[in-house]
């Protein structure tokens, strides 16, 4: 469903105050003086900062916790711990997909996402009740925000039964990408672990995102091992790496050439800004050309307790991490939750430019910097044409 809507009075990225028009969806006009067509609703925009549609591109819809009450974590310190722990709660706790999910995109919608990307689990336990869960929300929130889901195998692939199959089926049923999970350090064959990952991606003529936790030379190891294989499939665009850990390491020499690798190669690589890992840098991943994108990751789930989903405070999380301060760095936290999402998840026609899909933001701010910031309230969220948030409120409910 798309829409006409008419914004006045609004600076778009900060800029000098202008009007747009949307037609159909679409940015039909913006400039210093754009008239509203009769019968065609305007909105008067006071000089607030308009924003492109904030993009998630990393989350975990399927398992918050969020409206369930407290969970009290007294998890084991391993990721296998994590995981094992997890999989006994989704029973123990009852954590409804399709209920979890409408939650936190409602969530997220109130905050200005307009794009989610999700990884979602796919093992022996959930089968496909997962995908199956996001999929009815995708549709409940089909007008309001745009969702991918990947297949995420959470308990890895080649060591846990089935998860082969299922992943395979999960692809069938309509999944938008092929997930992964550290090659090395969960299925202990890199090799075999990336031959299910990337055959399912071609046989399915889909794209791949990867979690790679693995610290240091191994993770090195593992992310050649992805960049092979991007190259060899012409997969360029169409692969992230989320996590990426290892590019913190301090061998800053080896990071320096995986970098010109993953440029080379254009895979993504995901961040979002963990205080407890070395992450990679922001900034010279974008020196190099590398797009950035950047997500939530689970949020009020049994793995920890924090997270709003609210991407330009992952922004700020983002310029806490890499040292931003400075407006223009400050911006390309912004940029990595906007654009570089957009480039990640491969979106047609985003931004604030004529014949870009209308879906904006507009929050009470001076500057880009400062709606980091501040992360003032989200004023009005738009999605193609369609006012679906007003002061902060979603026109969806959550279920
Ligand atoms: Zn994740």
């Amino acid at each position: 469903m798309t829409s006409s809507l008419h914004l006045r009075g609004i600076r778009p990225m900060g800029g000098a105050t202008a009007d747009l028009l949307v037609r159909d969806g679409r940015i039909a006009a913006i400039g210093a003086q754009v008239a509203a067509p009769p019968g065609v609703e305007s909105i008067d925009g006071g000089g607030a900062l308009l924003l492109p549609g904030l993009v998630e591109a990393h989350t975990h819809l399927d398992k918050n916790l969020i409206g369930m009450g407290w969970y009290r974590n007294d998890v084991g310190p391993r990721l296998i711990d994590k995981i094992d722990n997890e999989r006994r709660q989704k029973k123990l706790l009852g954590i409804d997909p399709a209920r979890q999910s409408g939650r936190q995109v409602a969530l997220s919608l109130a905050k200005g996402s307009t794009h989610i990307r999700s990884h979602v689990d796919v093992d022996a336990d959930m089968g496909l009740a997962g995908i199956e869960g996001v999929m009815a929300t995708r549709e409940r929130f089909r007008d309001s925000c745009d969702i991918q889901i990947v297949a995420f195998p959470q308990s890895g692939i080649l060591v846990h039964r089935g998860a082969r199959e299922l992943m395979e089926q999960a692809m069938r049923l309509g999944a938008d990408a092929v997930g992964g999970l550290d090659p090395c350090a969960i299925d202990r064959d890199p090799k075999g672990h990336l031959d299910v990952v990337f055959g399912l991606a071609e046989r399915f003529g889909k794209g791949v995102d990867i979690h790679l936790h693995e610290p240091g030379e191994m993770g090195g190891f593992s992310m050649e091992l992805i960049i092979e294989r991007a190259r060899a499939l012409g997969m360029g665009g169409k692969v992230v790496i989320s996590h990426a850990f290892c590019l913190g390491m301090d061998d800053r020499d080896y990071v320096a050439r995986l970098v010109e690798l993953l440029a080379e190669a254009k895979v993504a690589i995901m961040t979002h800004g963990a205080p407890y890992r070395p992450v990679p840098s922001v900034a010279q991943l974008a020196r190099a050309g590398v797009v950035v994108c950047c997500g939530s990751d689970g949020i009020r789930d049994t793995w920890g307790p924090y997270g709003n989903a609210d991407m330009l405070e992952r922004a700020m999380i983002l310029g806490l991490r890499n040292n931003f301060r400075r407006d223009d760095e400050v911006e390309l936290a912004l940029e990595v939750v906007t654009g570089g999402g957009a480039k990640a998840m491969g979106l047609a026609r985003y931004g604030i430019g004529v014949g870009d899909d209308a879906d904006l933001v507009l929050v009470d701010a001076e500057a880009p910097a400062e709606a980091v910031a501040a992360r003032p309230p989200r004023r009005l969220v738009v999605k193609r044409g369609r006012v679906v948030v007003t002061d902060g409120v979603p026109s969806v409910t959550a279920p």
